[in-house]
């Protein structure tokens, strides 16, 4: 027998003998030359920012060894963002979140309407105690309106006016095709003749409750424009405020406007019904003519409003006018109304 031969013997002899004589039962610490770990379990728990750990003991007999390994930190478990302060035109706003496991929370700056649009112009008015604001040099395709300037609030969107030499606006944001959006703030009370006439890009558009007019041909030619909601302050709406607005399906009317000037609503070819409020007391010509889709109109008033001419010419052929029941009769007979006495129906 040569010496490497006798090596594996002794080698073969020790780990034979080793799993016959149970080499793992171990009486004193340190003498567990393998440790045999069982599972882990969680001794420290784990929190949203700070590590738990988890251990395993050796199942070999005797031996006190232990593995430890860390369990990472689970991260916040955050649940929605709550506006806890509505940004205006001039200051931020804030919203904030909290975590459902340990209640931490965080506020961050609401931004979204509190960044006025570069390159607005504003004008002194009312003696310089406030703005009018108007297009300026402004690109943006959002624009926000800030509810002050310099201190002073701004109340007045300029109005426009027609250059019959240039052929084009001069003024108020009229024209101003990029924009697609518009944000008022609630410091505004009045907006311009013209002031937001052919914005053609404008798809969206809040008026506020401050707004007590709107000028005549305002919203002219804003064929973007799906839905407007004019606010419950609204007293007058202009001449043609909404003329031309062919992408305009729906349109609320305020219960305190007395009186829908004359083309309102002239060719707002996509406006398919409209409700006219018990306030109303006079419809001007062609308020509602060339609106080809509209086939129902209800009108809220017991006391027919006063009609001027051509207020319906060119609307649906299957147009129902809709009244209160018990006046059915009486603004059939009415004037104006009677030309439309066919198409005069109680409301259902
Ligand atoms: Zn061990
Ligand atoms: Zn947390």
């Amino acid at each position: 027998m040569n010496n490497t031969r006798a090596l594996w013997l002794i080698a073969a002899i020790v780990i034979i003998g080793c799993i016959a004589t149970a080499c793992d039962d171990v009486t004193s610490p340190g003498k567990c030359t393998k440790h045999n770990f069982g599972a882990y379990s969680t001794t420290t728990e784990p929190g949203c920012t700070t590590e738990g750990e988890e251990t395993a003991v050796c199942k070999n007999k005797g031996c006190t060894g232990a593995d430890k390994r860390i369990i990472t930190a689970l991260g916040h478990n955050w649940g929605d963002w709550e506006t806890i302060k509505e940004p205006t035109a001039a200051e931020e706003g804030e919203m904030s979140r909290s975590c459902k496991r340990c209640g931490e929370s965080e506020t961050i700056p609401m931004l979204t309407a509190d960044t006025p649009t570069p390159g607005l112009e504003f004008t002194l008015i009312d003696g310089g105690t406030a703005y009018s604001v108007s297009k300026g040099t402004a690109t943006n395709a959002i624009v926000v309106i800030p509810a002050t300037h310099n201190g002073l609030p701004v109340t007045e969107i300029g109005e426009a006016v027609y250059n019959y030499s240039t052929e084009m606006f001069e003024g108020g944001f009229a024209e101003y095709a990029a924009m697609t959006s518009v944000t008022i703030p609630d410091s505004v009370t009045s907006i311009g003749d013209n002031a937001f006439n052919g914005c053609s890009g404008l798809t969206s558009v809040t008026i506020p409750d401050s707004v007590t007019s709107i000028g005549d041909l305002a919203f002219r030619n804003c064929s973007g424009l799906t839905s407007v909601t004019i606010p419950d302050s609204v007293t007058s709406i202009g001449d043609l405020a909404f003329g031309n607005c062919s992408g305009l399906t729906s349109a609320t009317i305020p219960d305190r406007v007395t009186n829908i000037d004359d083309g309102a609503f002239y060719d707002c070819s996509g406006l398919t019904s409209v409700t006219i409020p018990n306030s109303v007391t006079s419809i001007g010509y062609e308020a509602f003519a060339y609106s080809t889709g509209l086939t129902s109109v209800t009108i809220l008033a017991e006391t027919p409003p006063t009609l001027a001419r051509n207020v319906f010419n060119d609307t649906s052929s299957t147009l129902r006018i809709e009244v209160p029941a018990v006046s059915v009769n009486v603004y059939k007979e009415a004037e104006g109304w009677s030309e439309y006495a066919g198409r005069i129906f109680a409301i259902e």
